[in-house]
């Protein structure tokens, strides 16, 4: 299990605030690599961020990514063009391109595929909303969302130990996301279980899972302690250099 702290900015920052986030991060980020350290901006701020982070650990990931390599998509960014000005990864599936643009497992699974072909790494993000919990269908919601995944993504995953993880997975349940309300201890737990026992059907080497929804430095801790928890994808608690660091050093003390 990989460490992560991938930071999701969503719709925020400008260049200006994306140069200052990456000036004001301490001398750990810019060496030490014992845990995954990843950024993911808007896509006009992936260039400035992908030069600003020069020099550190710190990855640039895109919140998206095009299921086709090139051609007539309008308002898409394919592979190639991001790895081109240096991206790295990408999120795929983020609740909120579910629930305001239309994502669904199938266009998330070829999304998934197109990136990972081209080399990118793929956090693949996954969770219930609040209706689907109070109805008790939080692992068979899961369940539908791995499916896909499970069995054409996990079976081609590189059998290598140690090498950098092409494929990491997000639990983020909906009603957590930007809310403030973050699961218990326990629906972590119990979430992060059956996920993990779902992809070790398909597979040995069970990609890294990570929790996200209203992680805070404050809760961190508890959170990164849980069994299967990798590390985090934090939104708003990852915008400011001060609180990404201190979540960066509850990850790497854990
Ligand atoms: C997210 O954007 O994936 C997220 C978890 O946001 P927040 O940490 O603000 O809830």
């Amino acid at each position: 299990m990989n460490k992560v702290l991938a930071g999701n900015w969503k719709m925020n920052k400008n260049r200006a605030e994306v140069k200052s986030f990456f000036e004001q991060l301490p001398s750990e980020l810019k060496t030490n690599n014992k845990a995954r350290a990843i950024v993911a901006p808007s896509p006009t701020l992936m260039e400035t961020a992908v030069l600003s982070a020069a020099g550190s650990v710190v990855e640039v990931f895109s919140q998206n990514c095009a299921f086709e390599g090139s051609g007539a998509y309008t308002g898409e960014i394919s592979p190639m063009q991001l790895q081109d000005i240096g991206v790295t990864g990408t999120l795929v599936g983020h609740s909120e391109r579910r629930q305001y643009f239309g994502e669904t497992d199938a266009s998330c699974l070829k999304r998934t595929l197109k990136a990972f072909e081209s080399g990118l790494t793929v956090i693949y993000c996954i969770g219930e909303t609040l209706e689907e919990r109070k109805s008790a269908q939080t692992n068979q919601v899961l369940a539908r969302q791995l499916q896909l995944v499970v069995s054409e993504v996990l079976p081609h995953l590189p059998a290598a130990e140690g090498a950098k993880e092409r494929f990491i997975v997000a639990y983020e349940p909906v009603w957590a996301i930007g809310t403030g309300l973050t699961a218990s201890a326990q629906d972590i737990k119990n979430a992060h279980d059956f996920i993990y026992l779902e992809m070790s059907k398909a597979s040995s080497k069970v990609p890294s899972i990570l929790y996200g929804g209203s992680v805070k430095p404050e809760n961190f801790a508890e959170i990164s302690s849980t069994p299967h928890v990798a590390g985090g994808l934090v939104g708003g608690a990852a915008l400011k250099s001060a609180d990404y660091s201190s979540l960066w050093k509850t990850l790497l003390s854990k």
